[in-house]
């Protein structure tokens, strides 16, 4: 940070590569914790501190949601935070304590706002929040994925466009029909014995 210099309006741009923090996921998919993400941020001095604009390409892994299939992908984020400099933070540092304690292990302020430790930033939260608002809730090995057959459970982008059962009921179903059928003729019983009864 200290190429950037503090004259409102420099600007810096950086390109690396950084491990994935742990902790990105959902249920289905998740950036691998120490894979290579690509970033690249561009860092312009203002009045009060930093503002970095960042662009990053995390990979995925995860199962695909509808044939549940091993699948990789990648998500690309963009995120901007601003970053303030150390002596905004004694000031605050001091409103503060007239009126609450100030946890100094936050990374932001009462406000939301992030500060400069020194010359470092750290980008991580602002890089995690971009990600996890990006994750797809349902992924897809592929857009069109034709997912699992109902009935055997096979993929059917394996099984093909013929893939087809008899028309014959599932064996399922048909045990449910003569449930159903047993249950019309308890329904008569009973009414039979309703019957005997009046008759009795
Ligand atoms: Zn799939
Ligand atoms: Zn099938």
């Amino acid at each position: 940070m200290r190429q950037l210099g503090r004259q409102a309006g420099s600007a810096l741009t950086q390109t690396r590569t950084v491990p994935a923090p742990d902790d990105l996921r959902l249920e289905l998919i998740e950036v691998p914790a120490g894979a290579d993400v690509a970033l690249e941020v561009r860092f312009e001095a203002v009045s009060e501190g930093v503002l970095a604009t960042g662009t990053a390409i995390a990979p995925l892994a995860g199962e695909c949601a509808r044939c549940l299939a091993p699948m990789t992908s990648s998500v690309t984020v963009g995120f901007q935070e601003l970053y303030l400099y150390a002596e905004g933070r004694h000031d605050k540092h001091e409103k503060y304590d007239k009126h609450e304690k100030y946890d100094e292990q936050e990374e932001r302020d009462a406000e939301g706002l992030y500060h400069l430790d020194g010359d470092l930033l750290d980008l991580e939260p602002a890089f995690r929040d971009a990600v996890v608002l990006a994750l797809p809730m349902s992924p897809l090995c592929r857009e069109d994925c034709p997912g699992l057959c109902a009935e055997c459970g096979v993929p059917l982008a394996d099984a093909g466009p013929g893939h087809r059962h008899d028309a014959a009921v599932d064996p399922r179903w048909a045990a449910l029909q003569q449930l159903s059928e047993q249950g019309d003729d308890e329904h008569q019983d009973r009414r039979t014995g309703a019957i005997d009864l009046q008759e009795g």
